[in-house]
C-alpha cells in the first residue's frame, strides 16, 4: 500500500471517528454535579444468590445490608434515595435500570461482592459504562482505598446491562471477595459493612457537593474507640444488627 492510500484510509478513519463522538448514541444524562436522587442497588435477591462461598454470607444478603447502610448515610447528607429492592427478593435488571430511568436527576449505584474460584484474590472494583460515570467511579474506588489493608483492583469498564442501559451516570461497586478468607470474613461483620457504607456515601456526598461536607454518621463514630477526654457530647449507642 503507498503511503498516500494509507493517509486516505487514515483520515477516513479518523473522520468517521470524530463523527461518532458528535453522534448522541443514547440520551445520558450528565447529573454526576447536579443529581438529587441515588438509586441504590442491592445485586441480586431472592432466587439469585449471588456469590455464595464458604467465608461469608451470600452476596445478596451482604449486598443488601451495605445497600441499605449506604442509603441511610445518603439520607442524613439531605440526598433522595431509591432502593432498587429493600428485602430478599428478585428483582430482574432491567427492572433496576426502569427504576433509574423513571427518576428525575439521578444517579445509579449498584452494590455487589466478588467471587474468584482463586481463594488469594481479594480487593475492590469499580465498574462504569459511559464516560460521564467515571468521575464517580474513581472517587468511590479511592475512598474505598482509604480503608485500612484494602487492596485495588481498579476501576473498569464494563458492559453490565444496569450500566450499559441507565440514562445517568451509574457505577457497579465490587466491595471485596467473599471466596477470600479476609475480606469473607470482614462482609460478615456489620461494623464493617457500615465502613464499606460510609466510605461510598462519602464518595457520593463530595461527587456531588465537593469535599468537606460529609459527617460520618454517629453508628460509626460509636465504632471507632473514642478518647476518654473526647468533651462532654454523649456518644451515641451502636446500632447492632
Ligand atoms: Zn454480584
Amino acid at each position: 500500500m503507498s503511503s498516500l492510500v494509507n493517509r486516505a484510509v487514515t483520515v477516513t478513519f479518523v473522520a468517521s471517528l470524530a463523527a461518532c463522538t458528535t453522534v448522541p448514541r443514547t440520551a445520558i444524562k450528565d447529573t454526576s454535579k447536579t443529581f438529587t436522587t441515588v438509586v441504590v442497588d442491592a445485586g441480586h435477591g431472592g432466587k439469585d444468590n449471588g456469590a455464595y462461598r464458604r467465608y461469608g454470607p451470600p452476596e445478596k444478603i451482604v449486598a443488601l445490608d451495605v445497600a441499605q447502610r449506604l442509603e441511610r448515610n445518603l439520607r442524613e447528607s439531605q440526598l433522595k434515595t431509591v432502593m432498587t429492592r429493600s428485602s430478599d427478593v428478585f428483582i430482574p435488571l432491567n427492572d433496576r435500570v426502569a427504576i433509574e430511568n423513571s427518576q428525575k436527576k439521578a444517579i445509579f449505584v449498584s452494590i455487589h461482592f466478588n467471587d474468584s474460584r482463586r481463594r488469594g484474590i481479594h480487593g475492590f472494583e469499580t465498574y462504569y459504562h459511559s464516560g460521564t460515570s467515571a468521575e464517580l467511579a474513581n472517587r468511590i474506588q479511592s475512598k474505598l482505598m482509604t480503608i485500612p489493608h484494602s487492596m485495588n483492583r481498579g476501576v473498569h469498564t464494563a458492559n453490565f446491562r444496569v450500566l450499559r442501559l441507565a440514562y445517568y451516570p451509574a457505577v457497579l461497586v465490587e466491595c471485596g471477595f467473599l471466596s477470600n478468607r479476609s475480606e469473607g470474613n470482614q462482609a460478615r461483620d456489620a461494623e464493617y459493612r457500615e465502613l464499606l457504607s460510609e466510605r461510598i456515601a462519602e464518595a457520593i456526598v463530595e461527587q456531588r457537593y465537593g469535599p468537606g461536607v460529609y459527617h460520618a454518621s454517629p453508628q460509626v463514630a460509636a465504632a471507632q474507640p473514642q478518647p476518654a477526654s473526647a468533651g462532654s457530647e454523649p456518644t451515641p449507642p451502636a446500632v447492632h444488627h
